[in-house]
């Protein structure tokens, strides 16, 4: 099978990405030891029995490790582990390092090593469940190329286990992992598995057509070596639908380049064994024994058995026509043999991806359940903060109400206010009203300490006013008039209109004396008073009448009026115009 090839090519991207480490030169003894990893990887790729010597030495510098270097080593004892075939002490080594916190890079690392060693174990079951886990690690990869090389090995063992559909996906994926580096080695590879993978699951048409795409990226990139595998893939494909001719004349030409690179990929066994059927077809039997041949020793060297079971028929097939039937019947038992393996081997890989695939299933359902119980608390949040937002209405609704209930207080107490004052204040004067007065009077006269007096006027001649002038010049001569007076009067003083022009004024804790000369100055206003305002000229003035109760005496307020009215009738009777004292 061809993935074991691509994984192989892949491999050296795979390998720097597994074997790349920081070198830290802090360490004190960090040097050598820096150099052994160096070597012992040199060896790995180069000279494999070699390395165990270095890895043995790495191995008593154990002690001075640190962290990355203690990774670093188990890596590269995996690899030599895996090199001479010791894949289930590969797997027991991983098992015991993988269990520790690692960062996900290294993880990744780890569990491609893993999952590698599982397969050449015959593990698929567990290769896949490694490979899954492996897969979600991507997003937390740092390296594109750690990133690049997990998707191939999960590529390659899905295209084993002839799973092309989800093989595909991580192609595709590849194919995207980087939008912003168009050059990166992900684009001709991802390219490259989407024409492999099309020709694997025999869909011969797309692979064509992405044929020419994967030739310009890749070698845009200067990996001409994939070109070449997948132009390989489109020459055996020529000659398995019989075009013979055309297949071999595109296949020879890359056979030279194969050896000119010095690739001795697995590729050129099934390029040569699709050759040796093609001369077979042609009858051009010394050539297809030729290319039969040489394909058949190196899967046999390689161990490949899928290119042993192959090469081994079209053996048989080529001895046959050649009219050796003792050979045709060797290879074609050895091909009996190996076919009888082969089925058992795809049918325990088809179990296998089977039941990792049923296994994830159950996954997803757990997370699906998980996904519905997620939508479940949502919800549930949701109705929470629905709650919340009634609570807010209702505290808003609470507030409006409070807003408005405080507003018509407000009102009902600016109304009641606005009738209190209605009902004391008189509405011509804007001074207290007799009714008013006479309480607010009353209530000042209850201190017997001090004197109290009162002030009693009326207009003289009010009624000329009026009719000469009209009422409404009456009018103004009473607000004028208040307005003056009050202006004379203390805080203390109280004003107020006794009833058409007649006013009154109550001046607690004042004597006779100034009250007689408070009086007089309000005469003197009145008499002052400009009438122009009005529209006409006429004079005006007033009469008065004072009474004083001293201190300490027991005088009501109404006989206090009573007295000041007394008074005010002796100033009307006088001339008016004046200021008369109770007697
Ligand atoms: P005297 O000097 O003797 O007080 O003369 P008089 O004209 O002022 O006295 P009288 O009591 O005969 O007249 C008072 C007049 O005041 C009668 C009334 O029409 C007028 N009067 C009472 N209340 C009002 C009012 O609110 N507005 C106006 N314009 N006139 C009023
Ligand atoms: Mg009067
Ligand atoms: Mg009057």
């Amino acid at each position: 099978m061809t993935y074991r090839l691509f994984l192989r090519v892949f491999s050296s991207i795979v390998s720097i990405f597994v074997l790349s480490f920081p070198i830290d030169l802090s360490a004190n003894d960090g040097v050598s030891v820096e150099q052994l990893f160096k070597l012992s990887e040199k060896y790995l790729r180069s000279a494999p029995e070699k390395t165990i010597e270095v890895l043995n030495q790495l191995q008593e510098k154990q002690s001075t490790f640190n962290k990355v270097q203690r990774e670093h080593y188990y890596l590269l004892l995996a690899n030599s582990l895996a090199n001479r075939g010791l894949h289930q002490e590969r797997i027991d080594l991983i098992l015991s390092v993988i269990k520790k916190d690692l960062e996900p890079n290294t993880r990744a690392k780890f569990l491609y090593e893993l999952s590698d060693a599982y397969v050449a174990q015959g593990e698929f079951e567990r290769a896949l469940m490694v490979m899954n886990e492996n897969i979600v690690l991507i997003p937390k990869l740092t390296d594109l190329d750690a990133k690049g090389a997990t998707l191939q090995s999960a590529i390659s063992l899905l295209n084993s286990l002839r799973a092309f559909d989800e093989s595909m996906t991580y192609a595709e994926r590849m194919f995207a992992l980087t939008n912003d580096d168009s050059n990166h080695v992900s684009k001709c590879m991802g390219l490259a598995n989407k024409v492999e993978i099309n020709f694997l699951r025999g869909n011969a048409v797309d692979a064509k057509n992405t044929l020419p795409s994967v030739i310009r990226t890749c070698n845009a990139i200067g990996m001409s070596s994939i070109s070449l595998l997948v132009q390989t893939l489109a020459s055996i494909d020529l000659i398995d639908s019989g075009k013979i001719m055309d297949g071999i004349g595109t296949g020879i030409p890359l056979l030279k380049e194969f050896d000119e690179i010095n690739e001795n990929s697995d590729y050129v066994i099934q390029l040569e064994e699709a050759l040796a059927r093609a001369y077979l077809k042609l009858l051009k039997l010394s050539s297809a024994e030729f290319y039969g041949t040489r394909s058949y020793q190196q899967a046999k060297e390689k161990n490949l058995v899928l290119q042993l079971e192959k090469t081994s028929r079209t053996m048989a097939a080529i001895k046959r026509a050649q009219g050796q039937f003792s050979s045709a019947l060797e290879y074609y038992d050895i091909s009996l043999a190996l076919k009888d393996k082969i089925l058992n081997d795809q049918l325990h890989k088809n179990l296998a991806y089977q039941r990792v695939k049923y296994d994830s299933q159950d996954k997803a359902n757990q997370l699906s359940l998980l996904e519905q119980k997620n939508k479940t608390l949502a919800i549930a949040r949701q109705l929470e903060k629905r709650n919340n937002q009634n609570l807010i209405l209702l505290v808003t609704l609470i507030s409006v109400i409070l807003l408005i209930l405080t507003a018509w207080l407000i009102r009902t107490w600016q109304q009641k206010n606005q009738f209190r004052q209605t009902a004391q204040i008189d509405g011509l004067t804007q001074i207290s009203n007799r009714a008013h007065f006479i309480t607010s009077g009353t209530h000042a006269m209850q201190s017997t300490h001090t004197a109290v007096s009162v002030i009693l006027f009326d207009m003289d001649f009010f009624k000329r006013i009026n009719d000469s002038f009209g009422h409404a010049v009456g009018d103004w001569v009473l607000r004028t008039v208040a307005e003056k007076i009050k202006a004379l009067l203390g805080k203390k003083d109280l004003f107020g209109r006794l009833g058409g022009e007649e006013f009154v004024i109550c001046i607690p804790g004042a004597s006779e004396e100034e009250t007689v000369a408070l009086a007089d100055r309000c005469r003197v206003a009145i008499m002052e008073i400009d009438t122009n305002p009005s529209g006409y000229r006429f004079p005006i003035s007033a009469s008065f009448g004072v009474a004083t109760r001293a201190a300490h005496a027991d005088t009501s307020f109404e006989d206090m009026l009573a007295a000041a009215d007394k008074a005010l009738y002796v100033s009307k009777t006088d001339g008016r115009n004046r200021v008369s004292t109770f007697q």
